[in-house]
């Protein structure tokens, strides 16, 4: 959008004023009423490449994903694959967070190295599980809960260095398995880093008790698994009947549950989640069916919580999850491979900082409705939205695409270089306070750095550049 100088400069005050009150009511909209924070569990998709189950967190609702490791999923050794940069590149682009790294397998003892590869991730959880005796009650359960807290203290040294909360989750066969055994762990972990995963799938399914376990347990709860034993995760019957652990299917009745998350006013992860019978499988058959099934199990407990509000609450709140992926879906896919072929003159700017020519030619002129992506890798960059004309000579534009371009300081110590998020190849310099626009910020781009895609056009995946 296009404004002229003096009119920037009028409305900067009334435009500062009623953006701060928009903000103010918006904020106190989101506050009056409870929301589930989603975690989405890599592993519903199998081993599907992690690069295309990112796209598919917004899609279900969620900010964050939980990378899951061999045998349910296969992502959390991806990431050794491809390296940690270019997996930090991909949850930049997608603006989410690593939420969790589930490390069952490695066992409560052996996870000091994944805390501190989930630190370098900007990672603040690793789920496992319990260690002792089983089938304990009483003061023999309670004893075995401080043993295994003693034990746990030199790895809650390094949870408490590298800001990581390990969360234990209770299973079958484990030390952690009854209600009781949650109760203690509660009551006697000694550091904010130690936390609960709290799955429902391996509690007695009685819904009014699992709420009421919530309201003693609450805020020791890292994790809640939206997810119930239905008739269990076995292989030999069918995958409907697999899918009765999804929330909604089978016969536990989430509303007690969700409710008392609201009570508490729950502010950790809820992760929607079952296993399919055979491990390393999606649970539904395509990526698009797996994220509708995890909306559908997502709409049903809004309907859970929102059955308490006025009917006409419930009705607002209800198809959220499937409007969300109808708009995600437009985002742009990814495809690993091989950058595109640059020519002299392209890779003098786009690799080595090069500045073209000033003037009318390239885009600067352009005004068409489209989207500008990169020469280099197609990332998309800016929207002709938000392209002005600040007869600089070089394309203007005072906004870009969210996490597609990064700044940086130049080498000349004056200006800000801006480079493509994903490439890092060099797309010009921003400059902020010259007033054009209401922005007031004027990215100056080389028209060399970028390809124009007309409205209407397909848009090209982003190539992401595997480690070598
Ligand atoms: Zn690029």
């Amino acid at each position: 959008m296009r404004i002229s100088r003096r009119q920037a400069l009028a409305a900067g005050a009334v435009a500062s004023t009623s953006a701060t009150l928009a903000a103010k009511t918006l904020f106190a909209a989101e506050t009056a009423d409870f929301k589930l924070k989603y975690l989405l569990a890599s592993c519903m998709y199998g081993y599907t490449n992690v690069w295309e189950v990112i796209p598919e967190v917004a899609r279900t609702g969620a900010t964050a994903i939980d990378l899951w490791p061999k045998v349910h999923g296969s992502q959390r050794e991806q990431i050794d694959e491809l390296g940690e940069e270019t997996f930090g590149t991909l949850i930049q682009r997608w603006q989410i967070q690593l939420g969790c790294i589930t490390q069952y397998k490695l066992g409560p003892f052996a996870i000091q190295d994944e805390m501190r590869l989930a630190q370098r991730l900007g990672c603040e959880m690793i789920v496992t599980g319990g260690r002792g005796p089983r089938g304990l009650s009483g003061p023999e359960l309670k004893s075995a809960v401080e043993d295994f807290i003693e034990q746990m203290k030199p790895h809650l040294e390094v949870a408490e260095e590298t800001g990581v909360t390990i969360a234990i989750e209770n299973h079958a066969n484990n030390l952690m398995e009854s209600p009781d055994s949650l109760r203690w762990l509660a009551e006697l972990s000694p550091s904010p880093n130690l936390k609960i995963a709290l799955a429902p799938y391996h509690l007695p399914q009685d819904a009014e008790a699992i709420a009421d376990l919530i309201r003693e347990i609450g805020p020791s709860i890292a994790i809640f698994y939206a997810w119930q034993h239905g008739q269990g995760a076995v292989e030999s019957i069918s995958a409907d009947q697999q899918r009765l652990q999804m929330p909604g299917r089978g016969s536990l009745d989430f509303k007690p549950i969700v409710n008392a998350l609201k009570e508490i006013q729950y502010d950790g992860w809820t992760e929607i989640f079952m296993h399919p019978g055979k491990r390393g499988t999606p649970i539904h058959e395509s990526i698009q069916s797996v994220t509708y099934e995890i909306n559908r199990a997502r709409d049903y407990l809004g309907q859970c919580l929102s059955s308490t509000e006025s009917s006409e609450v419930a009705n607002k709140t209800r198809p959220e999850g499937i409007r969300m992926s109808e708009e995600e879906g437009k985002r742009q896919a990814i495809v690993m491979g091989e950058f595109n072929q640059l020519n002299p003159r392209e890779a003098y700017v786009i690799l080595n900082q090069g500045t073209e020519p000033p003037g009318p030619g390239g885009y600067t002129m352009t005004k068409d409705p489209g989207t500008y992506i990169c020469r280099q890798c197609n990332s998309a960059l800016y929207q002709s939205d938000d392209k002005f004309e600040s007869h600089c000579g070089w394309p203007s534009f005072d906004d870009e695409i969210e996490g597609a371009v990064t700044r940086k300081p130049d080498p000349d110590g004056l200006r800000v270089e801006i480079i493509c998020s994903n490439c890092n190849g060099h797309l010009g310099h921003v400059f902020e306070g010259e007033r054009f626009t209401q922005k007031n910020t004027r990215h100056c781009v080389n028209s060399i750095s970028m390809r124009f895609i007309k409205k209407g056009d397909d848009i090209p995946p982003m190539i992401v550049k595997t480690k070598k």
